[in-house]
């Protein structure tokens, strides 16, 4: 009954080449459709009422809570990904309601500190394979979070899964075209925001960023607007045009450049467009002058003196923190105990920190080493 209803407004609004809820593979365990939820938005549901999804409020993107309250946080961040890529996917008249769900999913098993606590855990757990947020995305949602009785993990659709195992092995298989949709948007919404904060806590100037090709493009039109309007831009709403006009520039242009790949030879439905390896990708133009401005943020923020330092102090205290719990099993909670016994003391310790919000983790590091807080 529900699954026609939903059936019924793809049919009307979504391209051939979408994903429609009706082809779906279903779930690990069995479970009746809901009266008037679709799969992906039942998925969506499951992921935004989960701890982890909670958590995410607690992680830091790149600029820590100490920085200020202006920046993006993990959160903020993951939200600024699902608008971006429903408004992408809109146009392209894709399943919105499953690139939400991949949106919202995609940085779920980011663990505290950012990539700095990414590189640690990787280096802590190299005899154990190396540590990756997009595979503990999946061990989240499929072990740790235990929110029903009967069955453990949230039990997303196979197409949700699958889609973030593809994003933890590149090469694993052709993405669906939402699931690249949400890579794309989460590159286009970093490198937005990216911009905005590290001018905002004055890591780099404007006048710097202008001498980039994007930034140079984007300014451009942000004068050409305001001289329209005749409005007088102070420093502030020059900083939040020019973020405005990078997204815009870079949504337009994947859009544009999505539809001609669609269209030429067209996509009759979306397991041809996957068979095809089919990529949406920015005009090559674009594309380099995104690297160009990665490069940059790369050096000139990413690797600034001030972000540095946090990333050495968050690589002791995560350090100190995984020692603890492996030479004292017992400090871990009951719930990841018992999973020492399958997948061993040293990945159950990993596993537990990569779970922690940053403000947890300093909380615990202090208390196991009887530093003040
Ligand atoms: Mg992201």
């Amino acid at each position: 009954m529900s699954l026609s209803l939903i059936d019924l407004r793809e049919s009307a609004l979504l391209a051939p080449y979408a994903f429609y809820s009706r082809d779906s593979a279903g779930r690990e365990y069995a479970e009746p459709e809901h009266a008037y939820r679709g799969p992906f938005q039942r998925d969506r549901d499951r992921i935004v009422h989960s701890a982890a999804f909670r958590r995410l409020n607690g992680k830091m993107q790149v600029f820590t809570g100490a920085m200020g309250d202006y920046h993006r946080t993990r959160l903020t961040h993951t939200m600024e990904v699902a608008s971006i890529a429903r408004t992408i996917g809109r146009t392209l008249r894709l399943n919105e309601d499953l690139i939400e769900s991949l949106a919202l999913l995609h940085d779920i098993g980011h663990p505290p500190f950012g990539h700095a606590g990414e590189d640690t855990l990787a280096e802590l757990l190299e005899a154990e394979g190396g540590f990756s947020h997009n595979r503990f995305a999946l061990t989240l949602v499929r072990e740790i979070e235990h929110p029903y009785p009967t069955f453990p993990g949230l039990n997303l659709t196979y197409e949700v899964l699958q889609s973030q195992d593809t994003r933890a092995d590149k090469q694993h298989s052709s993405p669906l075209l939402e699931a690249q949709v949400v890579d794309a948007a989460d590159s286009i919404t970093y490198d937005a925001h990216d911009v905005d904060d590290a001018v905002k806590l004055k890591l780099i100037t404007l006048e710097e960023l202008s001498q980039l090709p994007l930034i140079a493009r984007c300014l451009d039109r942000v004068e050409q607007k305001h001289l329209a309007s005749g409005a007088k831009l102070t420093a502030d709403f020059l900083r939040k045009s020019l973020v405005h006009e990078l997204i815009e520039v870079q949504v337009s242009d994947l859009v544009e450049r999505s539809q001609q790949i669609l269209l030429s030879p067209a996509c009759i439905n979306a397991q041809e467009a996957k068979e095809a390896g089919i990529r949406l990708t920015h005009n090559s133009e674009l594309q380099t002058e995104k690297s160009k401005l990665e490069a940059f943020l790369y050096q000139q923020v990413y690797r600034h003196p001030d972000i540095v330092r946090v990333r050495l102090k968050a690589q002791n205290r995560l350090r100190e923190l995984f020692q603890a719990y492996c030479n004292d099993p017992a400090l871990l909670p009951a719930h990841f105990r018992v999973r020492i016994d399958k997948i061993g003391l040293r990945q159950t310790a990993g596993d537990y920190i990569a779970g922690m919000t940053d403000h947890y983790c300093l909380e615990q590091s202090n208390r196991l080493s009887g530093k003040a807080p």
